[in-house]
C-alpha cells in the first residue's frame, strides 16, 4: 500500500478510535508507535542497538475500561485491521511486534484493583495492574498474589502474566499464573466482552478459562482477571546445598517433589550457571548449587526444611547452611538488573523447556552438546538452572551465548535463529515442551506446528472460530497473517 493510503487509513482509524477513548488516548506519532512494538526480546534489543525500526502499528490506542477495549475490537473487526495488545512490554518473544500494522492496544491505563475478597482470598483486577502495584495494596493487608517473575520491576502486568502463562520465582509451591487465576474477562470479535465461569474447578464442560490463558492476545485482549491471594508467609527458611554433579541435584529435586514436599523456591544451578551466580552473589561455590526457600507456618517450615535436608544429604549433597540461599533471595532480581543481564551484540537466548523427571537428564545433556559442539566455531557457551518444579518434572532455564557475534545485524539475527533451531530441536526430540514461561510470540511460532503435531489443525480451527478474520495479534503463537 502506498504511504499516502496507509496514512489516510490510519487517520480514519484514529478518528473512530478517538470517539471511543478520547483523542488524547490515541496517537499516530511514530515514536509512540515504535515504543509500543519494543519489548525485551533479544531481537528488539538488537534492532534498538542498530537504530533499526521494529514492525509497528499504524495507531496507538489506550483504552480506560473493558467496554472501551470491546469497542476498539469492534472497530478493528469492521476495518479488518490487526489488534496487538500490550501490557508492560516486558515480554521476551516479540509478542508486541505489529507484523501487519493495525492497532497497538496499550492496556496500561487499566490498572485498577476492582475488588478484594479476603474471605475467599481472591482479588479482581484490571489487566494492566502490575506486580508492584498489587504488592503495595495487598501487602498492607499481609497478603500477596504470589507471582513474582524476574521481570517484577520491568512493568509486567497481570494480563501479560496470563497471556504468556508466566511463572514467578515461588511457582513451585504457589503455582504458575494459570494455577492462580479463577476467572477472566476477554474482548472477542466482533466486539463483545465474555467472562469465563466464576471458579476454575467445576464439571460444567471444558475450560474456556484455560483456552484464553496462554493465548498471547491471539484470541482477544484480556480485560480483567480474578486471582488467588496467599498470605505473606509468617516465616521462611533458607537452605543451600552443593552437589558433585547437576544430575545428583536433579535426583534430590525429583525426590523432594515426588515425596510431595513443596519448597517455595528450589533452584539448581549447573556448574556453568553457578559460576555466573557466584560472581553476582559474591560467594564462592563449587559443583552444582541448589538454593531452597521454604515458607509458611513456622512449624511446617521447620519440618519441611528438615525433610528436604535429609533427602539432599542422602543424595550426596553438602549442606552449606543458609547464607547462599538467603543471599540469593535478597538479590533475587539482581541477575536481571540493568547492566547485569546480557545484551546484544552478544547473541543469547533463553530456551527454557519443561518435561518429566525421566526425560530431563538426557534433554539437558543433549542440549548442552548441541549448542557447545554444534556452534563451537562461534565459541558458543551454555548455562542452565532448574527453577520451576512440578510433581512430575521440572523446567530447565537454559541459555546459549555467543559473545563474538557477527557485526552485521542481519547475520547476527540469522545465527541467533539457527541456535534457536538447534536448541528447540533437542527439546522436541526429548519430550520437552518448547517453552515453560516466556511464551511463543514471533520467536517460536515456527515450531508450533511440530510441537502440536496432529493437534495443530485443531488449534487453528479454534483460532478461526473465534477470530475468523485473523486480526487478533496476527503472526504470533504460530498463527499466520490476517485474512
Ligand atoms: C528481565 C526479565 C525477566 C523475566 N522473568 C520472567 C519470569 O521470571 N517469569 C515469567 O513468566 N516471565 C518472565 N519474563 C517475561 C515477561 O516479563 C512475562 O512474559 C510477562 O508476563 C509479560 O507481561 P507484560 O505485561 O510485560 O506483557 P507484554 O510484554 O506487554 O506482552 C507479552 C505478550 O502478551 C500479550 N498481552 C499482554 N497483555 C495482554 C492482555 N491484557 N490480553 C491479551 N494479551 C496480552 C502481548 O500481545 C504479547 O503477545 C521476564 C522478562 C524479562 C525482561
Amino acid at each position: 500500500m502506498s504511504d499516502s493510503r496507509a496514512e489516510y487509513r490510519a487517520h480514519l482509524l484514529r478518528h473512530e478510535l478517538s470517539e471511543i477513548v478520547g483523542a488524547e488516548h490515541t496517537s499516530v506519532n511514530k515514536g509512540e508507535r515504535q515504543d509500543q512494538a519494543i519489548d525485551w526480546s533479544w531481537m528488539s534489543q538488537l534492532y534498538q542497538l542498530h537504530d533499526l525500526e521494529l514492525p509497528m502499528a499504524d495507531v496507538v490506542v489506550r483504552p480506560g475500561s473493558a467496554e472501551e477495549v470491546a469497542a476498539v475490537v469492534a472497530v478493528a473487526s469492521d476495518h479488518r485491521v490487526p489488534v496487538v495488545p500490550r501490557g508492560g512490554g516486558s515480554g521476551t518473544q516479540g509478542g508486541t511486534f505489529a507484523l501487519y500494522g493495525g492497532i497497538a492496544l496499550d492496556l496500561s491505563r487499566m490498572d485498577s484493583i476492582i475488588d478484594i475478597d479476603e474471605s475467599s482470598m481472591v482479588v479482581k483486577v484490571e489487566a494492566g495492574v502490575t506486580g508492584p502495584q498489587l504488592e503495595e495494596v495487598l501487602g498492607r493487608r499481609g497478603l500477596a498474589v504470589a507471582h513474582e517473575p524476574g521481570s517484577f520491576h520491568f512493568g509486567a502486568t497481570v494480563g501479560g502474566w496470563l497471556a504468556a502463562r508466566g511463572s514467578g520465582v515461588r511457582s513451585t509451591k504457589y503455582g504458575k499464573s494459570e494455577d492462580q487465576v479463577l476467572q477472566l474477562e476477554v474482548a472477542l470479535p466482533p466486539g463483545e466482552l465474555v467472562s469465563t465461569l466464576p471458579v476454575p474447578n467445576h464439571a460444567a464442560g471444558p475450560g474456556l478459562l484455560q483456552l484464553v490463558v496462554g493465548s498471547e492476545g491471539t484470541l482477544g485482549p484480556i480485560t480483567s482477571a480474578t486471582m488467588r491471594m496467599d498470605p505473606i508467609p509468617e516465616s521462611m527458611s533458607f537452605l543451600t546445598f552443593e552437589f558433585e554433579t547437576v544430575f545428583d541435584g536433579l535426583e534430590a529435586g525429583r525426590r523432594i517433589m515426588t515425596e510431595r514436599l513443596r519448597p517455595a523456591v528450589m533452584r539448581l544451578y549447573d556448574e556453568a550457571d553457578r559460576e555466573k551466580l557466584s560472581k553476582i552473589l559474591g560467594i564462592e561455590f563449587s559443583g552444582a548449587l541448589m538454593v531452597i526457600v521454604c515458607d509458611g507456618d513456622q512449624r511446617l517450615v521447620d519440618l519441611e526444611s528438615e525433610m528436604i535436608s535429609e533427602i539432599c544429604v542422602d543424595v550426596g549433597g553438602a549442606d552449606l547452611g543458609e547464607t547462599g540461599a538467603k543471599t540469593w533471595w535478597d538479590g533475587r532480581y539482581e541477575p536481571y538488573a540493568m547492566g547485569k543481564a546480557p545484551r546484544p551484540p552478544t547473541i543469547f537466548g533463553t530456551t527454557d523447556t519443561v518435561c518429566t523427571f525421566a526425560d530431563m537428564p538426557d534433554l539437558y545433556r543433549a542440549k548442552r552438546k548441541n549448542v557447545e559442539e554444534g556452534f563451537a566455531e562461534y565459541g558458543a557457551t551454555y548455562t542452565a538452572h532448574f527453577s520451576h518444579w512440578y510433581p512430575w518434572g521440572v523446567m530447565v532455564y537454559d541459555r546459549f551465548y555467543v559473545h563474538d557475534a557477527p557485526e552485521d545485524p542481519m547475520e547476527s539475527l540469522a545465527l541467533h535463529d539457527r541456535l534457536w533451531d538447534a536448541a528447540i530441536r533437542v527439546s522436541l526430540e526429548h519430550g520437552g515442551v518448547i517453552n515453560e514461561h516466556h511464551g511463543i510470540g514471533v520467536k517460536l511460532g515456527r515450531f508450533m506446528r511440530e510441537q502440536y503435531g496432529t493437534a495443530w489443525p485443531v488449534m487453528q480451527r479454534i483460532k478461526d472460530a473465534i477470530d475468523p478474520d485473523g486480526i487478533l495479534n496476527p503472526g504470533k503463537l504460530g498463527f499466520g497473517p490476517p485474512r
